[in-house]
């Protein structure tokens, strides 16, 4: 048996590998991101062992001083980036943003629509059978949203089609979630929200993925187009800490902030909150350069991989206006098998259902898809022509089934010109530099 002084530094070793590794790797994982420098000194301060229970001002434990003043400051900032007239940015994750919009609009029993999980919705939209969020934990009756396989996005006559007969049956959506996980083209709000509120129901969206092109002033505007809230996770596109956040109006102020605290948390990882003020304010001054890239890098790397014969999803409109595209990758194998040879050469990308693969008799651990973002090689500085370089990387290993171990090492080669974080104020340390204040 190892003495605790051996596990100890066992852990601290594989912390150590796992940057050595990413720092060789290529991240195209569409749900994460690399902060900087400032963001990553944020976590490690003593904010992230205090409480501040409450509202900022108001709080139930002494101490905060500090703590508040950058609390008002993310408030202050988020508030400017999104033109927000409420914010709270104390959910610690977008899961729990989305409960705190479940709470603060709905009761269990309600009706709530959103797209189902092969289609792009996420597990915290999901049904009660799935162990979904919405419907194990908050109770809601879940109804799907219909999606246009074709065009990559809710079908707005089939969707209004689908409420009005809900409406019928006594039973109108109290919510509409729009958003997802795979999410490549703005979703029909404003098409759809005078017949949601028509029913009595709320327009709530999920910009989890979308937060930081949304910032950048490259994606829709759900607040404009009638959504009354929003959730966010911090760390996608939005390129802070791993945190969440909620959008909103004045007039909803009250139930957001109960549903929050005392509802969803207590310690709200006030260090992750100082991180998301750090990220606003980078977003404030480079947010439209950055998701400017991200978006031109998405468009790009899809008709890289199109042109090297992969089956890239809806070519006919550009393949994406977001940082993420979807390839049905089923002619060269499952997705399962080819996200871990992937993975063997230093591409780190995720496995992906398609809309219709549980039709078609897939399930989630060999799906007929993968799924690629590109918002963080974006940050390290990668433009147009390195997304032509991972297609290719891409295309050695999958199509060619040339071995993972000299593309491996091709891969690392390439990405050694590629150590920085872009589009922030100051950078002193690498990307994935592993920082030893012990
Ligand atoms: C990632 C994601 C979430 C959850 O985000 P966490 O911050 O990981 O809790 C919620 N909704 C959608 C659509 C997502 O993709």
């Amino acid at each position: 048996m190892s003495s605790p002084r051996e596990e100890y530094y066992g852990i601290l070793d594989l912390l150590q590998r796992h940057h050595g590794w990413f720092r060789e790797s290529i991240p195209l994982i569409a749900s994460e991101n690399v902060p900087s420098p400032a963001v990553r000194e944020a976590l490690t301060t003593d904010f992230g062992n205090r409480y501040a229970e409450g509202w900022a001002g108001e709080r139930v434990y002494a101490g905060c001083r500090y703590i508040d003043l950058v609390e008002f400051k993310c408030m202050e900032l988020m508030k400017r980036l999104f033109n927000a007239e409420f914010v709270d940015v104390r959910p610690i994750s977008g899961v729990v943003a989305n409960l705190v919009i479940y709470t603060a609009f709905t009761d269990p029993g309600d009706v709530m629509m959103a797209l189902p999980i092969p289609c792009g919705g996420h597990i915290s939209m999901g049904k009660r059978e799935l162990g979904g969020t919405a419907g194990a934990v908050h109770g809601l009756q879940v109804e799907y949203l219909p999606l246009d396989y074709e065009e990559l996005n809710i079908d707005v006559e089939r969707a209004e089609k689908r409420m009005a007969k809900l409406a019928k049956e006594g039973k109108p959506p109290k919510l509409v979630l729009f958003g997802g996980s795979v999410f490549p083209f703005p979703h029909p709000v404003k098409e759809l929200a005078d017949q949601i509120k028509s029913h009595g129901g709320t327009v709530a969206y999920d910009a989890a993925h979308v937060a930081g092109l949304i910032a950048g002033g490259r994606f829709q505007d759900p607040l404009r187009e009638g959504a009354e809230a929003v959730s966010l996770s911090t760390h996608k596109t939005f390129f802070g800490p791993q945190h969440g956040s909620v959008l909103s109006w004045e007039r909803h102020a009250e139930k957001i902030k109960r549903a929050t605290f005392p509802g969803m948390v207590s310690n709200h990882h006030l260090h992750a909150v100082a991180g998301v003020a750090i990220a606003c304010a980078e977003l404030l001054e480079f947010g439209k350069e950055y998701a400017d890239q991200v978006v031109r890098n998405a468009k790009a790397l899809a008709q890289a991989l199109y042109e090297r014969g992969f089956d890239v999803l809806a070519e006919h409109k550009g393949f994406t206006e977001s940082h993420v595209i979807l390839v049905d990758i089923s002619k060269y194998g499952d997705g399962g098998s080819i996200e871990k040879r992937l993975e063997d050469a230093n591409i780190i990308l995720n496995r992906n259902l398609l809309p219709w693969d549980i039709k078609r008799g897939r399930r989630y651990t060999e799906p007929g898809g993968i799924r690629l973002g590109s918002q963080e090689v974006t940050r390290l500085g990668m433009r147009e022509s390195e997304m032509i370089e991972i297609a290719e990387f891409i295309k050695r290993v999958v199509i060619d089934k040339e071995d993972v171990e000299r593309v491996r090492k091709d891969v690392a080669e390439f990405r050694k010109q590629y150590q920085r974080v872009h589009y922030c104020f100051e950078n002193n340390t690498e990307a994935y530099e592993y920082i030893k204040i012990r």
